[in-house]
């Protein structure tokens, strides 16, 4: 029996481990498909305060996993199959094999949209990213795109023009899911332009190890082209981890855990952090707040309860 289990290896389960082992609680962290979480999938991370020269992320999050461990964090890797959340202690079964533990805290992460090509997925932090905030600023005075047509291309693009030669912004229609004042701020935006019925083929340059540019295509005449481009941003959505818990915790229509006030979920004793309910910030530091937020709910939990 745990007294908690951390479902995921983020900022936010990292700072919910921490926390919890510091407090004696001997937390159990399970390491899902994407180890470390988006930080590792970041390169140089210049936003996470206490770093006045940048961290490599995937060693933040290194750091923050021996953190935890030095108070008696264990990590395991596994992916959650089932859950029966239920009653207490509430069972989770990891690869098949079934976990009890007192409490939960879910920071399962929501995952980035990716076109899916092949070459994406191998620049993937070489001048291909799913975060404006966090690698804008590598792309001073260079050529970037962004794919998408919802708030989060709008915003990342008027985000992208402070750092950028000029941002183009690539949809695969001519309409657009984003509102209209997040529209119009864009297109008031002389250094963005447009590229509308577009999708994208190819990205290049393997060989380099960096992109160099990409291959577009009009979806309505079927014309291709090369277009040379440095950073390459990608803000087709997110799709939050939250599988298991269908029927059982509270979710909105996109999978986003709602959250019932502080970290606390609809059933007492489970509790979230970060991104899996945190669709708007979506940092490496509000994640490692609500890991915090998470672990300090559990701790109050269990002392009261008597463990
Ligand atoms: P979204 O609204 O789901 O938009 C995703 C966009 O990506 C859509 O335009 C979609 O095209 C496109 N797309 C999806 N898969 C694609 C693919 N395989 N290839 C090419 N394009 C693809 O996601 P979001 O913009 O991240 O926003 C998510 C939520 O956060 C929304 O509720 C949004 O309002 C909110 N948000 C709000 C703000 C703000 O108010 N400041 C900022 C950011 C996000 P189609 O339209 O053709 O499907």
């Amino acid at each position: 029996m745990q007294n908690v289990i951390i479902l995921g290896s983020g900022c936010a389960g990292n700072t919910a481990a921490i926390y919890t082992a510091r407090a004696g609680l001997k937390p159990l962290v399970i390491i899902g498909h994407e180890p470390g979480g988006q930080l590792s999938i970041t390169s140089e991370v210049e936003n996470f305060p206490g770093f006045p020269t940048g961290i490599n992320g995937p060693e933040l999050v290194e750091n923050m996993k021996q953190q935890a461990e030095r108070f008696g964090a264990e990590y395991m890797y596994g992916t959650v199959d089932a859950a029966d959340l239920s009653k207490r202690p509430f069972r989770i079964s990891i690869d098949g094999e079934w976990h009890e533990t007192r409490t939960l805290i879910v920071a399962t992460g929501a995952s980035a949209r990716w076109l899916g090509l092949e070459n994406e997925q191998k620049l993937i932090g070489r001048g291909v990213s799913s975060c404006a905030t966090c690698d804008g600023a590598f792309y001073k005075d260079k050529k970037i795109m962004v794919v998408g047509g919802g708030d989060s291309a709008m915003e990342e693009a008027n985000f992208l023009t402070r750092f950028g030669r000029e941002v183009t912004l690539v949809h695969r229609r001519e309409e657009f899911r984003a509102s209209k004042i997040m529209i119009d701020r864009a297109k008031a935006n002389p250094k963005i332009k447009w590229l509308l019925n577009t999708g994208i083929e190819d990205v290049y340059d393997v060989t380099k190890g960096e992109v160099t540019g990409v291959k577009l295509k009009n979806l309505k005449t079927g014309e291709t082209w090369d277009q040379e481009v440095d950073g390459f941003f990608l803000a087709i959505g997110h799709i939050p981890n939250t599988k298991p818990f269908v029927g059982q915790l509270d979710l909105d229509a996109d999978g986003y855990i709602v959250s019932h006030g502080g970290a606390r979920t609809n059933i007492p004793g489970v509790f979230h952090a970060g991104d899996v309910e945190d669709r708007i910030y979506r940092q490496a530091i509000t994640a490692a707040g609500a890991g915090c937020k998470a672990a300090i709910e559990v701790e109050r939990m269990l002392e009261a309860e008597g463990h």
